[in-house]
């Protein structure tokens, strides 16, 4: 997933302001970190980024919770395609 940086990179790039308390509180605290990105719990955690950040700062909140799981699912993808590459070699397959 990207860093608290890259995140932080892509946000200023977009907006002008780099949201870092924002990307802070979703990947800063590492007890934390899995619930923060719970999708299942976006209702709950965009009424608290809104009401400080505003709906600027909602969208960075969001467009974090995309960057994460699309990186994820690339990666899942990737270790994927090797998987099957090794087994179809080791099956003689090519
Ligand atoms: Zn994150």
């Amino acid at each position: 997933m990207p860093s608290i940086e890259k995140h932080r990179t892509v946000s200023l790039e977009r907006t002008g302001k780099d949201y870092m308390e924002v990307h802070a509180w979703l990947d800063g605290n590492p007890e934390k970190k899995a619930e923060r990105h719970d999708i299942t719990k976006i209702y709950k955690h965009e009424k608290l980024i809104w009401e400080v950040y505003g709906e600027e700062g909602l969208q960075e909140y969001m467009r974090h919770i995309h960057d994460d799981l699309k990186a994820k699912f690339e990666h899942i993808r990737q270790d994927l395609d090797k998987t099957i590459a090794d087994t179809l070699a080791y099956f003689g397959v090519k």
